[in-house]
């Protein structure tokens, strides 16, 4: 499914977890220049199964995480039904259902 990334202003396909826009050539581009290898396993909006609780959560953001040069995605805010917010890792989220609102 082609999807939208907001904070790197790009489209990215999650069935192959790639970037659909290759990177500009502006090295002090916002957009390009932090932007991870692979696209965001979780957008904000998207209903989550958190494993180890078996409760439902919506995604409210998720953070990147920095190892020298290298980008990657890390944890997971969400927030429960119950208003409740947590910080998850990333293995213990399954999507059960996109957000589509802000695709296409
Ligand atoms: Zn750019």
């Amino acid at each position: 499914m082609k999807r939208y990334n907001e904070r790197f202003d790009a489209y990215y396909e999650t069935d192959t977890n790639k970037w659909l826009e290759d990177k500009c050539n502006d090295e002090d581009c916002d957009y390009c220049s932090g932007r991870p290898d692979h696209p965001p396993p979780f957008e904000a909006g998207d209903v989550v199964m958190v494993i180890p609780y078996n409760r439902k959560a919506t995604v409210v953001e998720q953070y990147l995480s920095y190892d020298g040069p290298e980008v990657f995605w890390g944890n997971v805010k969400v927030r429960y039904d119950d208003g409740i917010e947590g910080t998850c890792n990333n293995w213990q989220l399954k999507v059960i259902e996109y957000d589509l609102g802000n695709d296409g």
